[in-house]
Formats: C-alpha cells, sequence, structure tokens
C-alpha cells in the first residue's frame, strides 16, 4: 500500500511515534525514525522494522530547533530523493494549573509541540510542492479542541496545531498534498502512564467506549490518511477518543 513511498515519523523511538512507524514499514514505506536523544530506543524501532522485513533508518534531532529540522529534511531528501509522508509526532507534556504555570514549561510545550510541526513541514512543503505530492499528518489531541484544566499550555499547542494544519491543507492543496490532523483522547503510553489514578479513573468515565486507546488505533488511522485512499480528504481534525469528544 505505501511501497516506494519514503516517510519521516517525529518522536518515533517510543509510545505513538514508535507504533505509527512500525505500521508504515509493515504497510512497505521506508521509515525514518526520528528520536532526540533515546538513541537505544529508536535503534530498536528500526531493528523490529527490518526483522519484520522492512525499511529504517534512523535520525536525531530536537524538532524545536529550525535549523536542525533544516538538516534533517535536506539529508533525508538528498538520500532518498523524495519525502513523500511526514508525521508530525513529537510532543511533550509540562502539565499545571494555569496560574502557577511557569513561563519556561508553557514556552517548552508550545516550542516543541506547534513549533516542532511548522518546522517540519515549513521545510518539508518545499519538497512535496515539486513533487506536486504528499500526506502531512500532524498530531493534535482532543485537549486542543475541547480544552482541558492543567494543559493550558499543552491546550494551546494543540488547538495550534489544528489551525496550523488547516492553513497548511488550504496553502499546499494546489500541489496535491493533504494535510490532516488526528486528534487522540487517551491513549496508553509512557506519557499517560503517569498521570496519577484517580485522573485515569476520571478520565475514563468521560469515554462512552469505556476504555484508553491503544497506540494501534492511531497508528492504523494515520496510515490510512498517508495512502492514496485518503487522497480526497484534507483540512480534517479526525478523532480516536473512543466518543470522548463528539
Ligand atoms: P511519548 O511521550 O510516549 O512520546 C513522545 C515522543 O516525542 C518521545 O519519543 C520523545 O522523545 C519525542 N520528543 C519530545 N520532544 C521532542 C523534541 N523536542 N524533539 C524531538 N523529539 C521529541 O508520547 P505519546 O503518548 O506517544 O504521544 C505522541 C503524540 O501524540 C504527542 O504529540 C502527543 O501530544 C499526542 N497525543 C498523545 C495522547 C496520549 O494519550 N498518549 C493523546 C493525545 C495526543
Amino acid at each position: 500500500m505505501l511501497k516506494d513511498k519514503v516517510a519521516i515519523v517525529t518522536g518515533a523511538s517510543r509510545g505513538i511515534g514508535a507504533e505509527i512507524a512500525k505500521t508504515l514499514a509493515a504497510k512497505g514505506a521506508t521509515v525514518v525514525v526520528h528520536y532526540r536523544g533515546s538513541k537505544e530506543k529508536a535503534d530498536a524501532v528500526k531493528k523490529e522494522i527490518e526483522d519484520n522485513g522492512g525499511t529504517a533508518v534512523t535520525y536525531a534531532c530536537d524538532v524545536a530547533d529550525f535549523k536542525a529540522c533544516e538538516e534533517m529534511i535536506k539529508s533525508v531528501s538528498k538520500e532518498y530523493g523524495h519525502i513523500d509522508i511526514l508525521v508530525n509526532n513529537a510532543g511533550i507534556t509540562k502539565d499545571g494549573l494555569l496560574m502557577a504555570m511557569k513561563e519556561e514549561d508553557f514556552d517548552a510545550v508550545i516550542a516543541t509541540n506547534l513549533k516542532g510541526c511548522f518546522n517540519c513541514i515549513r521545510f518539508v512543503s518545499r519538497i512535496m510542492m515539486k513533487q506536486k505530492a504528499g500526506k502531512i499528518i500532524n498530531l493534535s489531541s482532543v485537549s486542543g479542541v475541547a480544552g482541558n484544566a492543567g494543559q493550558a499550555n499543552y491546550s494551546a499547542s494543540k488547538a495550534g496545531v489544528i489551525g496550523l494544519t488547516k492553513s497548511a491543507a488550504r496553502e499546499l492543496a494546489a500541489r496535491n498534498i493533504n494535510v490532516n490532523a488526528v486528534a487522540p483522547g487517551f491513549i496508553c503510553t509512557d506519557m499517560t502512564d503517569v498521570l496519577p489514578e484517580n485522573v485515569k479513573e476520571d478520565a475514563v468515565k468521560q469515554i462512552p467506549l469505556g476504555r484508553f486507546g491503544k497506540t494501534e488505533n492511531v497508528a492504523d488511522l494515520v496510515a490510512f490518511l498517508a495512502s492514496e485512499q485518503a487522497d480526497y480528504i484534507t483540512g480534517q481534525v479526525i478523532h480516536v477518543d473512543g466518543g470522548m469528544v463528539m
């Protein structure tokens, strides 16, 4: 389904990103397993992909660093001659109540979650425009749609990702580039593992399907959006949240 496609997945050394990398590779894409510091984990994702007959390489950089993203996109483009799929998955949380939130915690979350997306789109869009083809998928969140107490920085960044997605979709549509966002609810990963038990119990009560999602639930949606089956879908925010926000 994704044979001969080259995909970059940011923050792919663990969690949802690792699952997306494995799923795209299983469908035939050559995957750039991007990571920041966890080389061993990124190498393990690459190895798992290769053990299953797929193709992957690893690349390290901080998505908040504009120049570093330019270098990454240049290097992947030079190596393969094309970049077909970009999945902006890297993200962080630094939760806290608004009135006590540190300035650096607000800035750090915006820099990674929102500017990181912009940085990669900024440089990949030039390549995809020349190709007159490409798929960009950005990880937003239900927090970006509905807000969440204790996550003003994170919600703002993920709402920003939605605005960025829609503007990019409008700008790039004429060159046959699809840009969409996915908005997961509560998915079992290291990011949600750290939540206190009472927060998790309260969260489950807000989910009509009555359970947290799995990384595969998000990865399958991303793989669909990256495929030609989604050629006529752009500028959308698709929820994968067990019905939490509807
Ligand atoms: P995670 O913390 O397990 O993984 C995030 C990855 O991003 C890590 O590999 C981390 O190293 C990488 N990363 C963080 N900052 C980076 C930076 N500056 N440069 C490069 N890489 C960086 O999180 P996850 O649960 O797998 O979440 C993946 C994405 O899905 C995130 O964007 C997150 O906001 C979003 N999301 C997750 C959930 C959930 O319930 N888990 C819900 C909604 C949205």
